[in-house]
């Protein structure tokens, strides 16, 4: 912490919102926080967005939760700690004794500290002793994971962010930059504004802030992407731009779950994905398909992909993934600065937390798996625990887990930093599971009410950001500390001690002995080790003295890894650098082609529902809003969820902008102002996620991949209907 002048003291942090983990400091004036400024020289040069900057804003919140609250009744009544932690812990222990491990659960987040979704895992995991541990990355990014071990072997991005200073080509796609990730956008678009030779591409239904900047936007039918991409590596075959001994070396072909294929077999199967094919089914232009392959694969260029949730949030997401891999793998576009896959992530720390982390209900620390015996022996050994303490089979992912609710067999939830009630697909459906007799629902939260808390059987005020230290884990594998600025507000505890707390209360105190966060940061250390995460030399000094360090980073002194796998013909790698021609984490080192067909979303437009729904974010608002909506100048600025059409939809609907209309799908309705947008593709309407009271998640439908089981937020069908004029 620096002191300036006049009298504000600087504590070094991170930003509390998005995946681009901007590096800032924390103004404190006599026990406030009264200010931020990005910190120069973290990976964002100083610069923020909106959001970022009216950080101060949310800890003196209207909303903020300052003392624990237990349902008596209809009603959630003031109570002390000691009173909501025996209820808490009373209710689990019963519900534990009576039946089983299983009938309880976690369900976490991205926005948690590393040290608190730590405890909480090995909490549940080898001390209740049931894996159902899930949290909110599974509606985030659960596909890109699955994406990357599929294709690589591992988890993560190769690249970073310095990528985007290199590259000649933007492949973006399912992914509004502009308005999701700004301070990694600003940086491509600097890159135009200094008038160099890049090219952006944008694979979009809708124009969007991101498209304006496009050399090339091709709007898609929603879901027809996997046939696009598909008819691109067809283009790149077609016209000589693959790196042939770049496949030889570095690539082998799978389908189905198998890596069983040839080029050969890939070649074929391409032969039918012309660009007029996925023209026909996407509804753009094919040489619009030709143009896109054409620059992405370019002799001499080099090509960022960047994506998120469009691709992400879908029945298959896992194939969409793959398929943007598959570009890169064919043309040998990877490995070296400027040429990366880089999936963006939502949330501050859904990759170090929760995805490095193994907080998930099939993951153990750092690349394990529960189902894996010899993992499963690491851990147990690592933790200190008897053998066979870990359960094999792997506990229910998100929306499993709110299925189990609704059926009766979980029957007790903690949640923790995240907002369930208004955040699932199909949500009615899970609202009234949370709400289901005999369920028993614990909500840690900075905030009450949220459309979650008021579901509760007890809400635990939980320190926020600056009132807490902690690790958080951003996209490009950025390990950032953030310090304590000030004390927690009321009542508020940091989740760390709440959880030390339960596990004491549960009989688990041996097994999460910690004081402190930096204690169990330093167990964390030991569980790195040796994995393909290994960042034993991130001590808390060393994270201290950073600006953010990016892992592998195996020793002390260490200065990170900004690129997981290099070319062996890269300038920019020296001949000794470790991983030197060490591509991937596959056991034959190569990473896999997939041979991915087009697939129809899980429910595609009919008579009765001939519309497209899609939902996503804005730039002012942030997840189910409970920050942003609580700052003056963000709550000013499209709080409230619109459904935006076409022109020539509002037109055939006889509606205008301000009026209002229910938007219907075959799980629920919500009603909507009108707002009529030239960029909304034709035949589709849009609305966003943070509106608590206009809540688009009525209408998502609950379908998941069957891989990553992450569900399609991005897409359903729905009829429009008028209620009422302006
Ligand atoms: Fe925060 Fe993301 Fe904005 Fe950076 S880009 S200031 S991390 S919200």
């Amino acid at each position: 912490a620096l002191a300036s002048p006049a009298g504000t003291t600087w504590v070094k942090s991170v930003c509390r919102y998005c995946g681009t983990g901007c590096g800032l400091y924390v103004g404190v004036e006599g026990g406030k926080v009264t200010a931020v400024r990005g910190d120069a020289q973290d990976h964002n040069a100083g610069f923020l967005c909106v959001k970022g900057a009216a950080l101060p804003q949310i800890m003196g919140a209207k909303d903020r939760h300052l003392h624990p609250l237990v349902r008596r009744g209809d009603k959630l009544v003031r109570a002390s700690w000691e009173e909501a932690m025996g209820l808490v812990a009373s209710r689990f222990q019963e519900t534990i004794q009576k039946f089983g491990p299983d009938a309880v659960g976690f369900y976490g987040s991205g926005q948690g500290l590393t040290e608190e979704t730590y405890v909480a895992n090995k909490l549940f995991k080898a001390g209740i002793r049931t894996n159902n541990v899930d949290g909110n990355p599974r509606l985030c990014m659960a596909s890109a994971t699955a994406g990357y071990v599929g294709t690589y072997g591992k988890d993560e991005p190769m690249g970073c962010y310095e990528d985007l200073d290199h590259a000649d080509v933007f492949f973006i796609t399912g992914s509004n930059t502009a308005e999701c990730h700004p301070v990694l956008f600003r940086r491509i678009v600097r890159r135009k504004e200094r008038g160099q030779d890049v090219k952006v591409i944008v694979l979009d239904p809708r124009r969007t802030a991101t498209s304006r900047i496009a050399d090339l936007h091709l709007s898609c039918t929603p879901g027809t992407d996997l046939a696009i991409f598909n008819a691109m590596a067809h283009v790149l075959f077609a016209e000589g731009l693959v790196d042939r001994d770049f496949i030889r070396d570095h690539v082998a072909f799978g389908e189905g779950t198998e890596v069983n294929r040839a080029l050969a077999d890939y070649e074929k199967f391409l032969q039918s994905w012309t660009p007029a094919e996925a023209a026909r089914l996407a509804g753009c232009k094919a040489e619009d398909i030709v143009t896109a392959a054409r620059w992405f694969g370019a002799r001499g260029r080099k090509t960022t992909s960047l994506w998120t949730m469009g691709l992400n949030q879908r029945s298959r997401g896992t194939w969409a993934n793959q398929l943007v891999h598959n570009l890169h793998l064919v043309t040998g576009k990877i490995g070296e600065p400027g040429s990366t896959p880089l999936s963006l992530t939502g949330q501050p720390n859904a990759c170090g937390g929760v995805r490095d982390g193994g907080a998930l209900s099939h993951l153990l620390p750092y690349g394990r798996l529960v189902a894996n015996d010899q993992h499963r022996a690491q851990m147990e050994k690592l933790w200190n625990v008897p053998a066979g303490t870990l359960q094999p089979k792997p506990g229910l992912a998100t929306v499993d887990l709110f299925r189990a609710m609704e059926e009766g067999k979980l029957k007790a939830l903690y949640v923790m930093c995240t907002n369930p009630g208004q955040s699932l697909p199909s949500l009615e459906r899970y609202r009234k599971a949370m709400r289901k007799e005999g369920a028993f629902l614990v909500v840690s939260e900075a905030f009450h009410p949220t459309r979650t808390s008021e579901l509760a059987d007890v809400v635990l005020p939980a320190a926020l950001w600056a009132e807490k230290e902690g690790v958080y884990g951003c996209t490009e594998r950025r390990y950032h500390l953030l310090e304590q600025a000030v004390k927690p507000a009321g009542e508020a505890r940091p989740d760390f001690q709440i959880l030390c707390d339960l596990a004491r209360r549960l009989g688990h105190a041996g097994l999460v002995p910690f004081k402190t966060p930096a204690e169990a940061w330093d167990e964390i250390l030991t569980l790195c080790k040796g994995t393909p995460y290994d960042f034993t030399g991130m001590t808390r000094a060393a994270l201290k003295e950073s600006h953010g360090l990016l892992w592998p980073l195996p020793s002390p002194g260490h200065p990170g890894t900004k690129r997981r796998y290099v070319r062996g013909d890269d300038p920019f790698v020296p001949a000794d650098h470790p991983q030197r021609l060490k591509f991937y984490g596959r056991p034959d080192g190569k990473a896999v082609v997939w041979l991915r067909p087009y697939q129809p979303p899980a429910e595609v437009v009919d008579a009765d529902y001939p519309l497209w729904f899609n939902t996503g974010r804005v730039l002012e608002h942030w997840h189910t809003g409970t920050m942003t909506r609580n700052c003056a100048e963000l709550r000013q600025s499209q709080a409230e969820a619109v459904a935006e059409l076409h022109p020539e939809d509002a037109k055939r609907l006889g509606v205008g902008p301000g009026d209002q209309v229910k938007v219907t799908s075959r799980r629920g309705a919500e009603t909507f102002q009108v707002s009529v947008v030239e960029g909304q593709r034709p035949g589709s309407v849009f609305a966003h996620m943070h509106d608590d009271q206009r809540l688009c998640n009525r209408i998502t439908v609950d379908a998941v991949d069957p891989v990553s089981k992450e569900p399609e937020f991005k897409i359903c069908a729905v009829k429009v209907e008028k209620v009422s004029a302006r």
